[in-house]
């Protein structure tokens, strides 16, 4: 029995047989969807006009009980009746969370294989391998899996108040939690006491794992934290990091990132807990 929180979707690299087939129509890195609808997989008959634009399809796993795949449509689907290409950003505003790791899962997993045709090591075509999700180069033995790139996101806490920055290339009065890549070798505590550090010049101690997501652009997994500030003064490193203070709860900027990605629920957890 698939345990409950695995019962919207279990991946897989095959068909289990299910009597029904969903498709993720996918252009790029858009998803075709029944206009207005809201509705991220389509059924069988709605598949019967897509498969002429369809130029390759994968298996994702089983969405509800149901053998679901992604297909890649050519360009010229858009000009299918009833349909419009909804890109991810738009699509974290309007479906669920679980839709939305779906929808990223799709476009991620077809990019991947576009961008893996050939092994990096000796240049022979790369292969499906048949177990799991990898490409596979037989003269090198080895498998190439997705491209998925851990990010920390954290909001450094004092009592009342929580830090947040403004990268450069925001417009003034935008703010949000500082964030950066995993260097390799180094686990998701020091990247983001290292990370915090270069931005701000701020030092943390208390870090608490809050949650992760799903952050497809183009492939990052964001790990979202809180942490307490053992030092407060801040020094921004003028390159990411245009500008930074300290805000108390009851007067935070007004340009805050959406509830629905990481950075805006870490804010609201802070606020909460205050
Ligand atoms: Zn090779």
């Amino acid at each position: 029995m698939i345990p409950e929180s695995l019962q919207h979707f279990f991946p897989a690299n095959k068909l289990s047989g299910s009597d029904d087939l969903l498709v993720i129509p996918v252009v790029g890195r858009d998803v075709l969807m029944a206009q207005g609808s809201g509705v991220l997989v389509v059924d069988k008959t709605a598949t019967d006009i897509m498969k002429f634009y369809c130029q390759r399809r994968l298996v994702l796993g089983q969405w509800q009980g149901v053998d679901c795949e992604v297909w890649d449509l050519s360009p010229e689907c858009r000009s299918m009746p009833g349909y419009e290409l909804v890109d991810l950003r738009s699509l974290l505003r309007s479906v669920s969370d679980q839709e939305f790791s779906l929808a990223s899962r799709a476009v991620q997993m077809l990019e991947w294989q576009k961008t893996h045709r050939f092994c990096g090591s000796c240049g022979e075509p790369t292969s499906c391998s048949a177990d799991d999700h990898a490409l596979r180069c037989l003269p090198c033995n080895i498998s190439l899996y997705p491209r998925i790139s851990p990010c920390i996101i954290v909001v450094v806490v004092d009592g009342e108040r929580c830090l947040l920055g403004r990268q450069a290339s925001w417009p003034e009065g935008r703010f949000s939690a500082l964030a950066g890549f995993l260097e390799a070798g180094e686990s998701a505590e020091q990247a983001l006491h290292r990370e915090v550090f270069e931005e701000v010049g701020v030092h943390v101690d208390n870090i608490r794992y809050m949650g992760s997501q799903v952050w497809p652009f183009p492939g990052q997994l964001m790990l979202g934290f809180l942490a307490d500030a053992k030092t407060t003064d801040i020094q921004v490193d003028g390159l990411e990091i245009a500008e930074a203070g300290w805000f108390h709860f009851s007067q935070l900027p007004e340009r805050l990132p959406s509830i629905q990605s990481m950075s805006g629920r870490l804010i609201a957890h802070f606020v909460n807990q205050v």
